[in-house]
């Protein structure tokens, strides 16, 4: 039965990962749009057992989900191996026939749209405008409402682990969701290092102590001191923000007249703030001066 088609109008893919795509689709009943997410997998994501249990104004809201056979399909081998379904596949029919037939299931997350696109577009049409005044304030507001979502997700013992600007969108009040709990897991309460052996988290935005198997919430607070820096200055190419981002200890330096950034991408886990304590901090924090966020010559 094919649900998606059935209850929705597919107006237009809206962005694609690394597991499915992200569709833009209008409820036939209720005539209101959706995003929905399609994911290709076998079980069932801890992605949905995360975003079905959250409600906060700065988490992309959830409405419901489902499991869709996609039928049987035939595949050459070579494109089977390609998408990595090799899991739980009869391995003699695979080395004895040169097409597969295989049974997909879909997960389809239906959320709220975020029409208002990604923190990642906001920051590239605000580092290729003229420098404006307005920024300030409103990078301050974003880092507000950011902290506010992380530290809501903490609060309920979980990590996101993968905030980057990408999966950071606007909703239809303009205010900021936090999408993407494709990565999210559990953090224990007592305060130990969790082991984890997955390589999950994009490189560039990934705490030090990511790569290994020991690290706790304290990689998002990482991940939300180069966001930070990223919303605060104008930093000119892609190519100059990546190696910004891969010399996350030369920033440190750099901006050692914010200390609350510092302090968010200290190396050692231990030393940066929980969330809930940089939401008190920024309060009182007005950043540099006005006009000083221009700062396009910032290199490493
Ligand atoms: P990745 O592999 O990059 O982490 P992903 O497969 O996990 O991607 P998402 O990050 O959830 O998928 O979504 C991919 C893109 O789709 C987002 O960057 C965004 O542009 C768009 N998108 C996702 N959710 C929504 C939404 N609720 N409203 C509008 N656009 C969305
Ligand atoms: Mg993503
Ligand atoms: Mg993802």
């Amino acid at each position: 039965f094919d649900r998606f088609n059935s209850d929705f109008d597919c107006i237009e893919p809206l962005g694609k990962g690394s597991y499915g795509c992200v569709y833009k689709a209008r409820h036939k009943v209720l005539d209101q749009y959706r995003a929905i997410k399609e994911i290709r997998s076998k079980d069932l994501p801890r992605e949905v057992l995360v975003l079905a249990n959250l409600d906060h104004p700065n988490i992309v809201r959830y409405f419901s989900c489902w499991l869709q056979d996609t039928g049987y399909k035939y595949m050459t081998k070579t494109l089977y191996h390609k998408i990595e379904l090799i899991k739980g596949v009869d391995l003699l029919l695979l080395l004895f026939s040169s097409e597969v037939k295989i049974n997909t299931k879909f997960l389809f997350i239906e959320m709220e749209l975020c029409e208002g696109g990604t923190l990642r577009r906001w920051i590239h049409k605000k580092n290729i405008a003229p420098a404006e005044n307005s920024r300030q304030r409103q990078s301050l507001e974003f880092a507000r409402q950011i902290l506010s979502g992380v530290e809501y997700i903490h609060s309920k013992k979980l990590i996101h682990r993968d905030l980057k600007p990408e999966n950071i969108l606007f909703g239809q009040d303009g205010n900021v969701r936090i999408g993407d709990f494709g990565l999210a897991t559990q953090d224990n309460d007592d305060g130990e290092l969790v082991e984890r052996t997955e390589d999950s988290g994009t490189r560039s935005y990934m705490a030090p102590e990511q790569v290994g198997v020991n690290y706790d919430r304290k990689v998002d607070v990482f991940a939300l001191g180069l966001i930070f820096f990223e919303l605060f200055w104008r930093i000119g190419t892609g190519h100059e923000r990546i190696k910004v981002c891969k010399t996350t200890c030369t920033i440190g330096e750099r901006v050692n007249d914010v200390h609350i950034i510092k302090t968010m991408l200290s190396t050692k886990p231990e030393a940066r703030p929980e969330a809930s304590a940089l939401k008190t901090e920024l309060k009182r924090w007005t950043g540099t001066p006005e006009g000083n966020t221009d700062q396009g010559n910032l290199t490493v």
